[in-house]
């Protein structure tokens, strides 16, 4: 009998640490793209010394080319290849080190976008203060919105459509297939790993890690974060509000939740 986690591998190009400690999972832009620069050196560092003990995973709005592209570029920061991404905000799961997607978990996706851009995009052309993203999108479309002349009805004819439309940053308007999104995806992707939920943290900064945060694991709100997820705090209740921005956040997060002793030398 092969294992779901074993299936899971089998997809993923590079090995999966055999018994993490901690399964940290974290936006990018704003959370581990953010903060000092001292910080975010020596939390990269830390990362690549714990690549046995601490299963890494991006889970971010950029889609693969943009990943591909900062891994290179972030290079003097000394930023590696987590071990997966979550891409797309959730619509995609990829290898961290190929950036391939991992088929087991990108087909239940795939399938409930079949049919969805017919017909959305033809609600979405020319509608005010819309322009769409330039990039791959994959199993989701992505606009730039502009909040002073965006049509708000025009919410409730794309969601009639089975979608869920997420709002982010104050600019973007992601159109997602119905109840997938970064919290949906990040539980189906740690039912195929096979974990502890009590080794997960999250971190995240924006309204589109809201999710994340409402999966009831740990998380942990940077203290860069945008006011309208700070709104929400309250009722996240395992959700711990950072006072350090981005790496400094997160070092900070884990130790609330009770990381130290891993966090050595960082
Ligand atoms: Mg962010």
């Amino acid at each position: 009998m092969v294992s779901q986690r074993q299936r899971l591998q089998q997809q993923v190009a590079a090995p999966l640490p055999q018994n993490p400690q901690l399964v940290l999972v974290t936006d990018l832009d704003g959370t581990l793209l953010g903060g000092s620069t001292a910080w975010r050196r020596r939390f990269y560092a830390w990362l690549q010394r714990n690549r046995e003990q601490v299963l890494h995973v991006f889970c971010t709005g950029r889609d693969l080319p943009s990943i591909a592209r900062l891994l290179q570029d972030d290079a003097d920061h000394g930023l590696a290849a987590p071990h997966l991404v979550i891409g797309d905000v959730g619509c995609t799961v990829a290898c961290g080190q190929s950036l391939e997607p991992v088929p087991l978990a990108v087909e239940p996706i795939e399938a409930r976008w079949q049919g969805k851009p017919e017909r959305l995009l033809p609600l979405l052309e020319g509608a005010a203060g819309l322009s769409p993203q330039p990039l791959t999108a994959d199993r989701r479309l992505a606009y730039y919105y502009d909040p002073e002349c965006f049509e708000p009805d025009l919410v409730t004819a794309l969601e009639a459509h089975g979608v869920d439309c997420l709002f982010s940053d104050n600019r973007y308007l992601d159109l997602l297939p119905a109840g997938v999104n970064k919290g949906s995806t990040l539980l189906a992707l740690l039912e195929l790993l096979e974990v502890d939920p009590s080794r997960v943290v999250t971190a995240g900064d924006t309204l589109n890690d809201l999710a994340m945060f409402e999966t009831g694991l740990a998380g942990v709100m940077v203290g860069n974060a945008e006011a309208a997820l700070l709104v929400e705090l309250p009722r996240l209740t395992r959700t711990y509000l950072a006072r350090g921005h981005g790496c400094e956040g997160i070092v900070e997060g884990l130790q609330h939740f009770g990381f130290g002793p891993l966090l050595a030398g960082c």
